[in-house]
């Protein structure tokens, strides 16, 4: 997007990209359809130590603008869940788009071009598989650290480091969580299960779906909450988000773990809701346990033992400190020429096409400073 956009102010510009196509994260992407926007795109829907930092880039590029595009490449498209769009096809019409683009605005795309060494004297020299490249600026668009089988490295922050730039500490997000010994042999049985629930840290919440997994949970909503979710804290989990739960049992002319059973099952898959039972009985039939035990399905606490790190994360949290690069170029402040756009800045789309729309939002940004 960087690249289209400065090629259409008439700047010379090359891609240079290690691998045997650019983009090629865009086709793994939203389980191969590239899930390329959202509709209720908003600043609250990214992540950062500086909340405000994304907000001019994302105001100057929004969504319709992207949508303009695929429209413009006629690419069949639908929303699927709160406004998340994706290609009826493949991602593979989204990369089709950018290499069209770019070859359009006269971009020279140089593939299996890895670069080893920048240095800056009067210009910027890239040292790469393919030679030498000079130029005034140089954007850096690397990515963040996850998928290392697809690539990933750190190279944008040591290059950041290399200009004393200060780094967020970088860390897996959009990633399912581990549980702990104790609760791995409890639920670790039921991977595959999944349900409607709430889960919240102190200050976030999301209430999506949550999958079981052989190690731990998963699903939109333990995703999106891994995010936010600090080292060593709980998460809460309602299973049973705006339900009463026990009115089932206290309105049964008998209340028994049968009734019980059935009342869970009203929001739970039969077997989470057996082990649940087994695991918290409850204490008595009285009005007060089942007060107490309702309480719990609404709170289920968790202590995760960490993620599934970088080889399952959608994305890297941190990255280049926002107090480093102007928020509405990208520019460096300490080193004029030099710009860091997408995943490798301290920016952090939530689940739902949001990271799409930033690395979009930050590299058209770039692309009208160069
Ligand atoms: C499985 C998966 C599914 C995802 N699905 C979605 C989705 O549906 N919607 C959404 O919004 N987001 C999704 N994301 C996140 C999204 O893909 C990223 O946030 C986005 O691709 C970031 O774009 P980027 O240009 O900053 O970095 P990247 O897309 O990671 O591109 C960085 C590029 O730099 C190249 N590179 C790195 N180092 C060098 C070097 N030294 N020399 C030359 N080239 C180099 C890499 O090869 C790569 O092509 C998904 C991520 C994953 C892993």
């Amino acid at each position: 997007m960087c690249a289209i956009e400065a090629g259409k102010r008439g700047r010379r510009v090359a891609v240079l990209e290690r691998a045997n196509r650019a983009g090629k994260k865009i086709l793994i992407s939203g389980g191969g359809r590239c899930n390329f926007t959202n509709l209720h795109c908003r600043p609250e829907n990214f992540h950062s130590s500086n909340p405000h930092f994304a907000k001019s880039a994302l105001a100057r590029y929004q969504p319709s603008d992207f949508i303009a595009l695929v429209e413009k490449h006629g690419i069949p498209y639908h929303e699927k869940t709160l406004g998340q769009l994706f290609c009826d096809r493949s991602a593979e019409d989204i990369l089709t788009l950018l290499e069209m683009e770019c070859r359009d605005a006269g971009v020279q795309i140089f593939l299996n071009c890895k670069i080893h060494k920048v240095q800056h004297e009067e210009v910027f020299i890239a040292a790469t598989d393919c030679g030498e490249f000079r130029a005034p600026a140089l954007v850096v668009a690397t990515g963040g650290l996850s998928i290392p089988k697809l690539g990933a490295t750190s190279f944008g922050y040591d290059l950041a480091r290399q200009f004393g730039l200060k780094i967020s500490e970088t860390r897996p997000a959009l990633v399912p969580l581990m549980f702990g010994t104790q609760d791995r042999t409890r639920y670790c049985d039921l991977a595959g299960v999944s349900a409607e629930v709430a889960v919240s840290t102190d200050h976030t919440s999301f209430r999506e779906k949550m999958l079981v997994t052989h190690r731990g949970l998963s699903g939109p909503a333990i995703l999106q909450i891994s995010t936010y979710w600090q080292k060593s804290s709980p998460i809460r989990i309602d299973l049973a988000p705006g339900r009463d739960a026990t009115l089932g049992i206290r309105e049964a002319k008998v209340r028994n773990m049968a009734v019980t059973q059935t009342a869970l099952q009203e929001f739970l898959p039969k077997r989470f809701a057996a082990r649940w039972l087994e695991l918290h009985t409850p204490s008595a039939w009285s009005n007060r346990s089942l007060e107490e035990w309702e309480r719990q399905i609404h709170e289920w606490v968790i202590e995760p033992a960490g993620t599934e790190g970088y080889e399952k994360a959608e994305v890297t949290a941190g990255g280049v400190d926002t107090d480093e690069l102007s928020s509405k170029t990208m520019e460096c402040r300490r080193v004029p020429g030099l710009f860091f756009i997408g995943e490798v800045v301290d920016v952090t789309g939530q689940l739902g096409g949001f990271n799409f729309q930033w690395a979009w939002a930050s590299g058209v940004a770039a692309g009208r400073a160069l």
